[in-house]
């Protein structure tokens, strides 16, 4: 059976934190599919057609890695496309116990998703879309914290 992995994120914008947690899950997985989750509560710098962008430049040439979006919750959306697998990075024991408590919640929901962690990598671990965001806003330079085959061109 095809092992399917949901990323489900606010990727805004999508950093390379991010994009090492899909490389290193895509040699786990048959298929990832990186979603983006619309949360009314969150006011989204990068539109939504943005974020997608920004994701397609980085895997154009990664088969495996599918962009979508999506509402409601994320079991309801992994049951919907047929994932069996919830992939989450952890940098902080912050992370951890948010995290632990949405994959509980999740697991006893829907036993049958698994939720996947991934471990950040020393140097990602400072990294996240808030602080890229308020650099961005502030007319910083963002390269070194989004992948390389990024670009953005927002006006
Ligand atoms: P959310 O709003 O769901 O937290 P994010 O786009 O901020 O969405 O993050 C999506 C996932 O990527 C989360 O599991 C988050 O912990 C993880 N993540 C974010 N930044 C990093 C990073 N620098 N290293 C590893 N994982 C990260």
């Amino acid at each position: 059976m095809e092992k399917i992995a949901v990323f489900p994120g606010s990727f805004d914008p999508f950093t390379v934190g991010h994009e090492s947690i899909v490389n290193r899950a895509s040699k786990l997985f048959d298929k990832i599919i990186i979603a983006i989750g619309l949360n009314p509560k969150k006011d989204a710098l990068f539109t939504l057609e943005e974020r997608k962008n920004f994701i397609r430049q980085v895997f154009e040439d990664n088969p495996k890695i599918e962009i979508v979006h999506f509402e409601g919750l994320t079991v309801e959306f992994c049951k919907r496309v047929g994932a069996g697998y919830i992939l989450r990075g952890l940098r902080t024991s912050a992370d951890f116990e948010f995290e632990r408590a949405i994959a509980q919640v999740n697991k006893s929901m829907h036993k049958e998703i698994e939720t996947v962690f991934f471990l950040t990598i020393t140097e990602h671990t400072p990294i996240n879309s808030s602080i890229v965001r308020d650099i961005y806003r502030h007319g910083g330079d963002i390269s070194k914290f989004i992948p390389s085959k990024m670009k953005l061109n927002k006006s």
